[in-house]
């Protein structure tokens, strides 16, 4: 048996130790290496999920930012399809309101439009929708936002009326009573004509965004165009039954009335009256005192007819020229040979002065009754007109009867 010495099994021992050592300091450090680096790998691993999860939000908000746009892109094709529907200004502007109210805020605070008063050219609240039906709108001629509009013709976002250098404090307070702390306006422009402004405003500060104001003034242009199409055919159409130098009816609606007239009192056998009224020797008036002398003869003979005979309700035209023609509803023919005399001393009392120089004029008016002389509208017209040629040929200035 080999006998080792003391000292030999220490160093043996020491050696074992010592490469023992060596193996777990080398395992620790590929162990601590390790982890070091899958801390690093972790590290950038989280820095990704979180720009990812940034990105994401922001694709998120743009996804809901541009469905909100596409949806309110649809109910802006929606307000087009609407305003195309009519042209009848009541129906144009309550449709406005409710579509902007709808549209914008949904529905919080009050939507005001504005007309543009032809003769003060300030605004003049037409129509507003209110999300409390007590608060009352004082400034029925606009307020100080409104100005800035008109005068500016552009749109306006006030978010906090408090905090807003552009208007005067002292100004604001003399404002309407309607608590209104924030507000967006646009004008109302058509073909560089002003029409008007769609407001809408609250109580509330901040309520309205740049976006907000954005689709406010789409609306406005949308609305300026239509409302323009519905007055030019409110214009047309009343150029078509009004005449236009004496405001009377024209000869055509005229004759469509009393057709009317005549089936109701065929069916209800009552009965009407009918003046033919004519200047007499209007000519002669016109070449001694000019054209223009004897346009206001006839303007002043409309009022007078307008005036003297309001109480009979009575259906006017101008029948052409210098001839008038008269329905008077409900009114036997004795009774209107009376009116017809009254009206003619009425207006060869009546003064028309030129250039200082006091003119006079006279009519000559043929009375025909409904069933006392005729049977239908073109005979009664044919036996006043006949009455009118008497009344001329007995000396004018005169009543005759058929
Ligand atoms: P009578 O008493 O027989 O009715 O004679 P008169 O001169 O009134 O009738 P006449 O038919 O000879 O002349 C009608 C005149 O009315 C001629 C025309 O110049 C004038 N007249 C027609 N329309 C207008 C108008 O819109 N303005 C003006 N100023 N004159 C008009
Ligand atoms: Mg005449
Ligand atoms: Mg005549």
């Amino acid at each position: 048996m080999i006998k080792i010495p003391k000292n030999g099994l220490y160093s043996i021992f020491l050696f074992f130790l010592l490469v023992c050592l060596s193996i777990i300091f080398i395992f620790c450090r590929r162990y601590f290496n390790k982890k070091r680096s899958l801390k690093l790998k972790i590290d950038s691993l989280q820095e990704q999920i979180n720009l990812l999860s940034d990105e994401n939000t922001r694709v998120l908000k743009t996804q809901t930012s541009l469905q909100e746009k596409i949806s309110r892109y649809s109910r802006l094709k929606n307000i087009i399809g609407t305003l195309n529907q009519s042209l009848d200004i009541e129906f144009l502007s309550r449709s406005i309101l409710e579509e902007v109210a709808n549209l914008i805020a949904e529905g919080k605070g009050a939507v005001l439009l504005y007309g543009i008063n032809e003769q003060t050219h300030n605004p003049v609240l037409v129509k507003s929708k209110k999300e409390d039906p007590h608060s009352v709108i004082r400034a029925k001629e606009g307020d100080i936002f409104d100005f800035w509009v008109l005068r500016h013709t552009s749109p306006l976002l006030v978010e906090d009326i408090k905090k807003d250098f552009r208007f005067d404090p002292e100004k604001l307070r003399a404002q309407d009573l309607r608590p209104v702390s924030s507000l967006i306006s646009a004008p109302l422009v058509s073909q560089h004509r002003l029409l008007g402004i769609l407001r809408l405003d609250s109580a509330q500060p901040g309520t309205y965004s740049q976006d907000d104001l954005r689709l406010l003034s789409a609306v406005a242009d949308l609305a300026a165009v239509a409302l323009e199409n519905a007055q030019i055919y409110a214009k047309t159409k009343d150029l078509a039954i009004h005449d236009a130098l004496t405001g009377l009816y024209t000869k055509g609606y005229f004759l469509e009335r009393l057709k009317e007239e005549a089936k109701r009192v065929t069916r209800s056998h009552s009965g009407f009256s009918l003046f033919m009224l004519d200047v007499d020797y209007f000519k002669k008036y016109n070449d001694k005192f000019g054209h223009s002398a004897g346009d206001i003869v006839l303007k002043q003979l409309a009022a007078i007819l307008t005036d003297e005979l309001k109480d009979f309700y009575p259906l006017i035209c101008r029948f052409g020229g210098e001839e008038f023609c008269i329905l008077l509803v409900g009114v036997k023919k004795g009774q209107a040979k009376k009116i017809a005399e009254q009206l003619c001393v009425r207006i060869s009392h009546a003064k028309v002065v030129l250039r200082r120089e006091e003119t006079f004029f006279n009519v000559s008016i043929g009375v025909a009754g409904m069933f006392e002389d005729a049977v239908s509208e073109d005979e009664l017209i044919f036996k006043a007109d006949k009455a009118l040629l008497l009344a001329k040929e007995q000396g004018r200035n005169r009543v005759a009867c058929a």
